[in-house]
């Protein structure tokens, strides 16, 4: 089936990374913030086959890549780890234990890089977020954790990986990281400019219209200053400030698990890789767990590490040595119950990925896709809910 930005759009693949604004600036492609409180691209009647077409290559939102690696259940690992920062203001502003704010100082300090590119709230704004470039360590401890929402991320790629002195570490989702590689793998001239690829666990990304029915909810005639979806903790608070100095805090448990993780987009729903495949290391959150169940109390934040390439260990072991970060070493097995979310969702990938592929006409472009060792009955209700959920987000 042949691919076309706007099927992709109206099937609610689109992620709204921005690469189809990156590529197709001189047809005119455009992103906007939709009433659905995700970005989206708006497309000229009329648009060049070959735009569209390396435009269809690249994706996110259409090409699916299935875990390439059947000995693990969470792919290719070199080497696993619980750790955090050792500085204990980026331990406590990080999400979980500010491994990765610690890692990109630690490159920065070390003069392996010229800049860091992290996703951040845009300047003199509360809310909307993009790509932003991060010279300094104090600039990336005020990007330091995370953001549940969309983010602008690929819009000006072209401009940023055109500067022949600048070498980057690259901080994005999962799907990011893959976006980027495929990118650099179709113009390789730029794969000077990336020196490492790091990625944070993801679950999905939810819409603006969450994080609004948040606000509203402190009902503050005010309006909102400063937000914070984590941090300041493990798992810290949802925190908005308003204008009159009130602050409004609702739990992560509240946050995430009531209202963002609620308001996903349906590509989100159907990803197979919310472990960072494709990245040096993927970092999330070491939940302790209490009778099988992670353990949302607050405690000293400590991360879940994932060394996925030789490079990305070695940068580890560096930042260790040095006294950057504290590391153990993890038993993968484990992430089992600190993830059960994620271990679900890689298991059960093949019951959403089929009806997702019927559903979106045949666009779908799955790679890699096997029959787990799976539960049928339970597969076939996974399936079901997807169905559900694919009609339901179109009311
Ligand atoms: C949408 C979303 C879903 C998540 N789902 C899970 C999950 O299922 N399981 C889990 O364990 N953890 C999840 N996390 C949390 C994430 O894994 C933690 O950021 C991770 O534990 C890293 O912690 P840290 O303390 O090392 O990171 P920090 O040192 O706090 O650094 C976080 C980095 O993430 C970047 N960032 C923040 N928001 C975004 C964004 N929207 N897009 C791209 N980059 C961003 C920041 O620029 C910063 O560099 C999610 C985060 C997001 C944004």
């Amino acid at each position: 089936m042949r691919f076309s930005i706007q099927q992709t759009v109206r099937t609610s693949l689109c992620i709204g990374c921005g690469l189809c604004e990156a590529i197709g600036q001189r047809d005119g492609i455009k992103m906007r913030l939709a009433e659905n409180g995700f970005y989206e691209p708006t497309i000229p009647d009329s648009i060049s086959k070959e735009i569209e077409s390396e435009i269809g290559k690249l994706c996110p939102g259409v090409n699916i890549e299935c875990i390439d690696n059947k000995e693990t259940f969470c792919g290719n690992v070199v080497a696993a780890y619980e750790g955090w920062s050792n500085e204990p203001e980026i331990r406590k502003k990080g999400s979980s234990g500010g491994i990765i704010t610690a890692l990109a100082c630690y490159l920065l300090r070390k003069q392996q890089i010229t800049a860091v590119l992290q996703v951040g709230v845009c300047e003199g704004d509360f809310l909307h977020n993009k790509l932003q470039v991060s010279r300094t360590e104090e600039e990336v401890m005020a990007r330091a954790s995370s953001r549940y929402a969309p983010a602008l991320v690929f819009d000006h790629l072209p401009e940023l990986l055109a500067k022949e002195n600048e070498f980057y570490l690259f901080i994005g989702k999962p799907c990011d990281v893959m976006t980027l590689k495929k990118y650099i793998n179709i113009h390789p001239e730029y794969q000077p400019r990336i020196k490492y690829y790091l990625s944070l666990v993801c679950a999905g990304m939810p819409s603006y219209n969450a994080t609004q029915q948040l606000i509203r909810e402190a009902g503050n005639p005010t309006p909102p200053v400063e937000l914070k979806y984590r941090g300041d903790g493990w798992p810290g608070n949802f925190k908005v400030r308003f204008q009159n100095g009130e602050e409004f805090l609702r739990s992560y448990n509240d946050s995430w698990g009531k209202v963002l993780g609620r308001n996903v987009r349906f590509r989100c729903k159907i990803c197979p890789d919310g472990i960072g495949q494709w990245a040096d290391l993927a970092v999330g959150d070491a939940w302790h767990t209490v009778d099988g169940y992670p353990d949302f109390t607050e405690q000293e934040g400590q991360s879940f590490i994932l060394a996925r390439t030789p490079v990305g260990n070695g940068l580890l072991n560096e930042a260790c040595r040095a006294g950057m970060i504290s590391l153990q070493p993890l038993d993968i097995g484990n992430l089992r119950q600190m993830q059960p979310y994620q271990y679900l969702r890689l298991k059960s990938v093949f019951y959403r990925l089929v009806p997702a592929w019927f559903l979106s006409g045949g666009r779908l472009k799955i790679h890699r896709l096997h029959i787990p060792r799976f539960n049928f009955i339970q597969g076939c209700k996974i399936s079901a809910g997807t169905v559900y959920r694919f009609y339901k987000r179109k009311k």
